[in-house]
């Protein structure tokens, strides 16, 4: 699916910046490409491939709608949103 600004194709899942979840791409598409859990605009997207490459071991085929932090090892700080 295309990004309608940023250069960037996105899989099935797309994550979050803002909110650190993960939902499916057509769930954002579907709101204009801002997040369907926290609103934030389309700048705070990421293709879930993006997060897969940062090593955390997350899985292929994440849970839509789930939290997976961008630094893991603060995530009860994370968690306090
Ligand atoms: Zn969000």
């Amino acid at each position: 699916m295309e990004h309608p600004f940023l250069d960037t194709r996105f899989g099935e899942f797309a994550w979050c910046f803002h909110c650190e979840r993960v939902h499916k791409t057509a769930s954002w598409e579907a709101k204009d490409w801002e997040c369907p859990a926290c609103g934030a605009s389309a700048l705070d997207v990421q293709p879930w491939e993006g997060v897969l490459s940062w090593g955390y071991g997350y899985p292929l085929r994440p849970e839509d709608g789930e939290y997976y932090p961008q630094y893991p090892g603060e995530s009860a700080q994370a968690a306090g949103l």
